[in-house]
C-alpha cells in the first residue's frame, strides 16, 4: 500500500497553514483551493490552486477527534431501551444493564466502536468507562491492551467514570496508582440536587488524588435543567480553597449554564479560563434527554453556551457522547452525523473559525495530541477527503468519504 499521494482539494481556510499567502483562491464559504502532496505519511507540498474557473470536487479535513464517548455501553439500546427517553429512565436502565455486564461484553462493545470510529474518520477518542467498587480488576488491564493494539491508527484515552466518593476509597487510590503509569483520567458526576458539603469534600479528595499522581480530571457536570451552574460553582470554590491550579480539568456538559444571564456566564467563564478549565459541549444527549415533557413540545433545550464561553476565552470542544444506549438511541461513531445534527441546532456557522476550532483544534488541545489538526507542510497525512464542493454537500446525506491514515487509504 502506498503512503504517498497528491490531490486537488478544498480546505477550510482556518484549518490550513500555507506559506504562499498571495493569490489564495477562497470561495464565499471560506473554502480554499489547494494542491496537496504527501510522501511517506506526511504532507510534503501545500500550494494554492490559482485556477479560479475549475473548483476542486473534494473537501479535505484533518481526521477528527472525539472528546467524549461511552464505549462501554454503546449499542446496548436494543437490549436495554429507555423508551421514556428521559434522564431518570436512562439512569435506571443503565443500572439494569450493569447487572448483566462483564469484561467480555465491554471489550466487544469497545472493539465494535473503535472499528466504526476508524472507518468514519476519527484519529483520537476519549471514552468514559463506568467504574465502581465491585468491578473486576481485569477490565482495566484489557482496556490498556486495546489502547496499545490500536495505537498506530488511533489515540485512545480512558476516563474512569465513578461516583465522586470512589476517589476517597482505597479502590480509588489503587486505580489512580495504575493510571499514573498507564495514563488514565479520573472521572465523576456532579449533577444537582446534591449536598454541597459532601460534594465539596469528595471533590477535594479527588483533586488531591489527581495532584498526587499527576492525573487529569474529566467531570460530567451540570447535565441538568435545575440549579443552573451549581456544580461548576462548587468546583471553582473547591479549587480556590485547596489552592491548587496545576490539575488539567475538563467539564463535560455544563448544559444548565444556558439558563444563567449573559453576565453570569461571562463571569463564570472568566474564572474557568483563569483556571484553564476546558469545556465539552454535548448537544445530542442534552437535547434528547433533558427538559422533556411528553404533553407539550418545548424548545427550551439546555446545552453549554458555546459562544459565550468562547468569548470569555474558555476552550470549548464539541463531542458526541452516547451511541445507541439508554442515554441516546442514535448515532454510529460518525463525526458527520454528530455535526449534521449539531451545526444547525446550535447555530454554529461551519465557515467560522471558532466553529472549526471547537471541532478540530480545541479537541486536539484537550487530548494533548502531538498534532494540533492544522493542515501544513510536515503534518501527518491523516485526512478525511469527501466528495463535496460546498458545506451543503458535507451536511447532507450520501456522503462519500476516503479516510487516509499516515498517507494510506484506510478500508
Ligand atoms: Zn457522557
Amino acid at each position: 500500500m502506498s503512503n504517498s499521494g497528491t490531490a486537488e482539494v478544498l480546505i477550510p481556510r482556518s484549518l490550513c497553514l500555507i506559506e504562499d499567502f498571495d493569490d489564495l483562491n477562497i470561495d464565499a464559504e471560506d473554502l480554499c483551493s489547494i494542491s496537496i502532496t504527501w510522501k511517506d505519511g506526511f504532507v510534503s507540498e501545500l500550494n494554492p490552486l490559482k485556477n479560479k474557473v475549475t473548483k476542486p470536487e473534494n473537501i479535505l479535513f484533518p481526521r477528527f477527534v472525539e472528546t467524549h464517548s461511552h464505549f462501554d455501553k454503546s449499542f446496548t439500546w436494543s437490549d436495554f431501551p429507555n423508551l421514556e427517553a428521559n434522564y431518570e429512565g436512562a439512569l435506571s436502565v443503565n443500572l439494569k444493564e450493569h447487572k448483566t455486564r462483564n469484561t467480555d461484553k465491554v471489550l466487544e462493545r469497545v472493539q465494535k466502536s473503535l472499528q466504526l470510529a476508524l472507518k468514519n474518520g476519527y484519529r483520537a477518542i476519549r471514552s468514559h468507562i463506568d467504574t465502581y467498587k465491585s468491578q473486576p480488576t481485569d477490565l482495566w488491564i484489557e482496556l490498556f491492551e486495546l489502547q496499545k493494539k490500536f495505537s498506530s491508527e488511533l489515540t485512545l484515552q480512558f476516563v474512569a467514570l465513578a461516583p465522586l466518593e470512589f476517589w476517597s476509597s482505597s479502590n480509588g487510590e489503587d486505580l489512580a496508582k495504575i493510571f499514573s503509569s498507564k495514563g488514565g483520567i479520573l472521572g465523576g458526576v456532579i449533577v444537582p440536587p446534591f449536598s454541597k458539603k459532601d460534594t465539596s469534600k469528595f471533590l477535594s479528595n479527588m483533586l488531591l488524588l489527581a495532584s498526587k499522581y499527576k492525573l487529569e480530571i474529566d467531570l460530567h457536570i451540570d447535565e441538568s435543567i435545575i440549579e443552573p451552574g451549581a456544580g461548576i460553582k462548587v468546583l471553582l470554590e473547591t479549587i480556590e480553597n485547596l489552592n491548587i491550579d496545576s490539575i488539567p480539568i475538563t467539564c463535560s456538559h455544563l448544559s444548565s449554564l444556558i439558563s444563567l444571564s449573559y453576565r453570569e456566564i461571562f463571569n463564570l467563564g472568566e474564572k474557568m479560563a483563569e483556571k484553564n478549565i476546558k469545556v465539552i459541549a454535548l448537544p445530542l444527549t442534552n437535547f434528547w434527554l433533558l427538559n422533556r415533557d411528553n404533553k407539550i413540545t418545548s424548545l427550551k433545550r439546555p446545552v453549554a453556551p458555546i459562544k459565550q464561553l468562547q468569548k470569555s476565552h474558555v476552550d470549548v470542544s464539541l463531542g458526541s457522547d452516547n451511541v445507541q444506549d439508554p442515554w441516546y438511541p442514535f448515532g454510529n461513531f460518525d463525526p458527520f452525523y454528530m455535526l449534521s445534527c449539531s451545526i444547525p441546532m446550535l447555530q454554529l456557522n461551519p465557515w467560522d473559525r471558532m466553529t472549526l476550532s471547537s471541532i478540530f483544534l480545541a479537541p486536539s488541545r484537550l487530548l494533548k495530541l502531538k498534532w494540533d489538526g492544522l493542515i501544513r507542510k510536515g503534518c501527518p497525512a491523516d485526512f478525511v477527503i469527501l466528495d463535496a464542493k460546498r458545506w451543503a454537500d458535507v451536511f447532507s446525506s450520501n456522503l462519500k468519504r476516503k479516510v487516509f491514515i499516515k498517507g494510506e487509504l484506510y478500508n
